[in-house]
């Protein structure tokens, strides 16, 4: 199945196939392939065929939008009523969502049937899926290796095409990482362009939601059911409703595709360097010309992130506390024992580290030194940004340094792991859009993924560069044999 969501569109609205066989068809494959991939924490085909019948009889009754009937799998991020929500933690593993988050409410709108939540990262911090509760997830590539985190599971489920399209999150590269690895197509609005009502918080000023697919017309036109004012987000912006599609078939002529030289350095892969390097060639093909751009702070941002992702997570998780929901310690004597064991036995050893250096560095004596320095730096790292759009449309690199590593290659080594979203934090510190689209395969016929980074609110420009790249490329359709 190499179905994309604008095809599976056409089979519907054509009367060739219904929602409810679509759905037969994706939850059989999950059901072949889900116990190796892992990509899946919860299915309920039940559930997912009553959403198919239900958008089928819209059809029927000719009230159908263009995407009503085609399924979508949702990062365990998101409250769904009714669906277990675990965030990938022991400490939600008995969380059943009351109500839904803004983005589900958005696509049940739309009557898309949900396949099921999808793995990820424990609270969403990882770049690999191996803090996950649930298992790892493994990449459809190569099951000895990652699919990147902490979107992995949407990633992974996209790619083995057990789903034409999943939701993902991304505070520091969780779309864009994960879907390099795995050879998908995915992108992180403008923040603010998407709520974050009911999506589980991790860095509420950096999490940010997004589509995952195998195109970019596919995430444009999901971005279209996405995003959108919502006053129940205090952080969602008031604008008028956008296609994000509209631009697609724009011609590349004239197009000035920004190259900042920190992004071509030493720490990337030659593989990747040379499939980056083709994609440029291919875009000058189409009309685009290159400049050279800076980004002197961007080598700040892993060390500015990694103080200000931790800060926010741990006033955000204080939260699961054991009293009001999910987890509880079964054994305790008193309140405060209560509290302790809960969290000790809830979260795991990644979501630990991250509330400790969240708590450090906010404490008295240590905010000035370090949470108001990384503030500063995130102020200028967003102005390099400034500076480099006066020159160009937008810019491209590298979406991460390596391919898919393999399982436990970088656990014993927080740093390392950290690294992976080199190219991609300086992009949530300023708030920016990116995404991540495949470009080619390295000599172990692992994906390789293309960054692209627009100025606020160019959505539908990055959306063109990409769709008039992979009109001229056929490396979106590349599958996995499985
Ligand atoms: N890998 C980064 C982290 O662990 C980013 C995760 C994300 O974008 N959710 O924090």
């Amino acid at each position: 199945m190499t179905d994309t969501i604008k095809s599976l569109s056409s089979l519907l609205t054509e009367g060739k196939t219904s929602s409810v066989e679509l759905c037969q068809d994706y939850l059989a494959r999950i059901e072949r392939l889900n116990p190796a991939l892992n990509a899946f924490v919860t299915v309920d085909a039940e559930k997912t065929l009553l959403d198919a019948a239900a958008a089928d009889a819209l059809r029927a009754a000719g009230n159908a939008g263009p995407l009503t009937g085609v399924p979508i799998a949702h990062k365990d991020i998101f409250c769904a009523e009714g669906w277990l929500t675990t965030c990938g933690s022991k400490m939600l593993s008995n969380f059943v969502s009351p109500y839904d988050a803004h983005v589900i409410e958005q696509f049940k709108a739309a009557g898309m049937p949900c396949l099921g939540k999808t793995n990820m990262d424990e609270f969403a911090m990882g770049s690999s899926n191996e803090t996950s509760y649930y298992g790892p997830v493994r990449n459809p590539w190569d099951p000895s290796r990652v699919p990147g985190g902490s979107s992995g599971g949407s990633a992974a489920a996209v790619a083995g095409r057990l789903a034409p399209a999943a939701t993902g999150t991304d505070t520091g590269g969780s779309i864009r990482q994960p879907a390099a690895l795995t050879g998908i197509t995915g992108l992180k609005p403008t923040y603010g362009v998407v709520s974050r009502y009911g999506m589980i918080a991790f860095a509420s000023s950096l999490d940010q939601a997004g589509p995952m697919a195998t195109t970019a017309e596919d995430c444009g036109l999901l971005l279209n059911v996405m995003a959108g004012f919502d006053p129940r987000d205090s952080t969602s912006l008031e604008r008028g409703k956008e296609d994000y599609t509209r631009d697609l078939n724009l011609p590349l002529a004239g197009l000035k595709i920004g190259l900042p030289r920190e992004f071509f350095g030493a720490g990337l892969s030659g593989d990747t360097a040379r499939a980056v390097e083709e994609a440029i060639t291919q875009l000058k093909k189409l009309g685009a010309q290159t400049v050279e751009v800076g980004l002197p702070n961007s080598n700040l941002s892993v060390a500015a992130y990694y103080v200000l992702a931790p800060a926010e997570a741990s006033s955000n998780l204080s939260r699961f506390d054991g009293v009001r929901y999910g987890y509880r310690t079964p054994e305790y004597k008193d309140l405060t024992e209560m509290y302790e064991k809960t969290r000790a036995e809830g979260f795991g050893s990644e979501v630990k580290r991250r509330i400790m250096i969240g708590a450090y560095v906010l404490s008295h004596g240590y905010y000035d030194a370090y949470y108001l320095q990384a503030q500063k730096l995130r102020r200028l790292i967003a102005q390099d940004f400034v500076e480099a759009f006066k020159q160009c449309d937008v810019i491209l690199g590298p979406t991460a340094p390596t391919t898919a590593f393999k399982l436990g290659e970088k656990t014993a080594d927080p740093v390392e792991m950290y690294l992976s979203d080199i190219y991609t934090i300086a992009v949530n510190l300023a708030g920016l859009p990116g995404m991540s689209l495949p470009c080619g395969f390295d000599a172990q016929g692992l994906p390789i993924g293309l960054q692209l980074i627009g100025d606020y609110f160019a959505e539908a420009r990055m959306l063109n560069v990409a769709h008039q790249y992979q009109m001229a490329s056929d490396w979106h359709t590349r599958a996995p044999t499985l």
